[in-house]
């Protein structure tokens, strides 16, 4: 089945990922900036990574027919350091324009600290002031509940957010009811230990249904899988769901929600 992987780091994993993404249907990846596993120790070292996601990844994609998307940020957990933060700030907008940028992302929290929600709040309004959509980090595990929680009221309390352009991801059983509740997209990680199982997604859109949903892999350095979509493809079908609402999940939701940019488009593919 044709799907579209909406949060993946392809900046951490080999060609034969792509490879094997492009094999089992994917089309399309869209890989939001993140932390690279340690610090950056400077704005050039986010720059250089900026270039690798703008310039490098999309060629590589392309060899296998993949068409790819970037999300441009300084991440949650490297956002503590307001310096750094306010100096990368400053060097994101140079790139908005680029043909393969969809928006800001992956931003939120991670220790839901009172520097990391001045950062957040700087990188909400950045997205407002270039009309960018929106895609959020939620923080992992323990934190996961008030960080989700400080996250949604903070977009909520202003008033140019539409909540239809921001997607709030990594959600689980306890925060999913409340992002959908307040009209933002959701997207539910596939991801071993930390975030959820094929089971426990298929699980969630039987309690929720698929509206305003979306899976994804965030594969990276860290134990993950590229074919997580897939997986979710098979758990489905076992269950006996049809291949229309699967589908919906995993092709047409991402489609709908990344289509709020003009830029959004599929492989060009003779029919
Ligand atoms: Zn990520």
């Amino acid at each position: 089945m044709e799907y579209i992987e909406m949060h993946t780091h392809m900046v951490s994993r080999t060609t034969d990922d792509y490879y094997q993404m492009a094999l089992t249907g994917c089309v399309a990846i869209t890989e939001p900036a993140f932390w690279a596993g340690f610090d950056r120790t400077s704005a050039d070292g986010f720059d250089t990574y900026f270039q690798q996601l703008t310039e490098y990844e999309p060629k590589r994609a392309a060899k296998y027919g993949i068409q790819y998307y970037t999300w441009l940020c300084l991440n949650p957990k490297e956002g503590e350091d307001r310096n750094l933060a306010q100096e990368v700030l400053w060097r994101i907008p140079k790139y908005l324009d680029h043909p393969t940028v969809l928006g800001i992302g992956e931003i939120g929290l991670n220790r839901v600290t009172r520097n990391e929600l001045k950062t957040f709040e700087e990188h909400v309004a950045l997205a407002i002031q270039h009309n960018q959509l929106i895609l959020i980090h939620t923080p992992h595990l323990e934190d996961k509940y008030k960080g989700t929680a400080i996250i949604v009221d903070t977009l909520l309390s202003d008033a140019r957010i539409d909540p239809q352009r921001v997607l709030i991801d990594h959600a689980e059983e306890h925060t999913i009811g409340m992002n959908l509740e307040k009209g933002f997209w959701t997207g539910i990680t596939l991801y071993p230990q930390t975030k959820a199982s094929p089971q426990r997604a298929a699980d969630m859109i039987e309690m929720y249904g698929p509206e305003r949903i979306c899976v994804n892999s965030a594969s990276d350095w860290g134990p993950s899988t590229p074919v997580a979509i897939p997986q979710f493809v098979m758990e489905m079908r076992r269950r006996g769901h049809s291949d229309d609402l699967i589908r919906k999940i995993v092709y047409e939701n991402p489609i709908e929600f990344l289509s709020q940019s003009p830029k959004f488009q599929l492989p060009r593919r003779i029919r």
